[in-house]
């Protein structure tokens, strides 16, 4: 069985789907939720599939069903029984095929497209939620070194189910090392943070939180090296006889806080950089140029971002934002012209670039400038 698809996976796999040279035939994004079982996500691949279908003819028609077979193909043999999201790019035409498929422990929303390219917005949203960090548990004779992993099970969904706590202790944080006192000197505690940095260096952690017996849990903070002082992002303070669980389950609490705070302050840097001109811009076109100018830090964009109809010339790469498309490629003249939802192309080039990508949750003035904008380098 193939295992679910961690962050680091994830990314490589967005750099390779933004890359994927366009053809003639489309491509099927195909993202699925399994939380209902087989027979929810089945019926809305059917019902997707059908209503698609009837928009080709053709070649196109015959591709379109091969690229369909092997979606149902894998759904009917790979799933694992922990999934409980999918997503699949599906390719077919007549010089080969290409297929893609990741299995997460997150629910996606269910959510079927056909496009020249693949439609990345669901994959970027959940790199996003990708919830991982490192957690340090201090006592007076031992410390432990854990690693919470999420997969990218959301917040939300943890918030609003209190029997999730549990899990989040048992089957989502691994134990790195245990540490024993042999005797009570500062050299002890300088070798444990040395440990700990070349563990969060290799697994490229980002976030720490220090829990356990305040006192000790305050030297170490204290003797930290600066790589490793700027990733902690709280410390919790626990008693010996706190269970393991209890204690992770508070460190997701303070890591969850923190998080939407940095969401908000995200939010705050751009209607600051809108302010002052320069900073940050919005809405598609803007968006565009900043991409190709390659000036972009962070892409955000609304949870519901609609749609924004333009066309691009796959001769020679030229993209308008127009409602109706030309028949010759007015830069190129080519006959090379094709109807394209912007929006799509745009988080595709964030891809290729491995620019951030933060879905913003509630930015009324996010929203009233099209759902979406750019944080650029200074
Ligand atoms: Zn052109």
């Amino acid at each position: 069985m193939e295992p679910l698809t961690t962050l680091d996976e994830l990314r490589r796999r967005i750099a390779v789907l933004a890359c994927v040279d366009e053809t003639e035939a489309f491509f099927v994004s195909c993202y699925l939720n399994l939380e209902q079982g087989t027979a929810g996500y089945r019926k809305v691949l059917e019902d997707r599939a059908l209503a698609m279908r009837s928009t080709l003819e053709g070649a196109a028609r015959t591709d379109f069903d091969a690229a369909i077979c092997q979606i149902k193909d894998y759904l009917a043999q790979k799933l694992r029984p922990d999934a409980k999201g999918v997503a699949l790019f599906s390719r077919h035409f007549r010089a080969g095929a290409f297929f893609l498929p990741m299995q997460f422990a997150a629910p996606l929303p269910d959510w079927i497209a056909l496009g020249a390219t693949p439609n990345l917005f669901h994959l970027m949203a959940l790199k996003d939620n990708f919830h991982r960090y490192v957690v340090l548990l201090v006592t007076r004779t031992w410390i432990r070194v854990l690693e919470v992993n999420l997969g990218a099970a959301t917040v939300k969904a943890w918030t609003e189910q209190p029997e999730l706590r549990e899990r989040v202790g048992r089957e989502w944080t691994k134990a790195h090392y245990e540490s024993h006192r042999r005797e009570r000197t500062s050299r002890f505690l300088k070798e444990q943070i040395e440990l700990l940095e070349r563990l969060m260096d290799a697994g490229g952690h980002t976030h720490l939180i220090l829990a356990g017996d305040p006192r000790l849990a305050g030297e170490i903070r204290r003797a930290l090296p600066k790589s490793v002082a700027s990733k902690l992002v709280d410390t919790i303070p626990a008693a010996s006889r706190d269970t393991q669980e209890d204690v992770v389950a508070a460190t997701l609490s303070a890591f969850v806080e923190w998080e939407e705070q940095e969401s908000q302050a995200v939010a705050a840097r751009f209607i600051q950089g809108i302010r002052t001109q320069g900073r940050a811009v919005a809405g598609a076109t803007a968006c565009l140029d900043a991409l190709h100018q390659r000036r972009v830090d962070m892409l955000l964009l609304a949870r519901d971002l609609m749609p924004e109809p333009g066309w691009r010339c796959s001769a020679c790469g030229e993209i308008r934002i127009e409602h109706d498309e030309p028949a010759v490629c007015p830069t190129c003249g080519k006959n090379a012209v094709k109807p394209i939802d912007v929006t799509v192309e745009l988080i595709r080039l964030a891809g290729q670039q491995d620019c951030r990508v933060e879905v913003v949750e509630n930015c009324d003035p996010l929203m009233a400038l099209g759902g979406i904008g750019c944080l650029l380098r200074y």
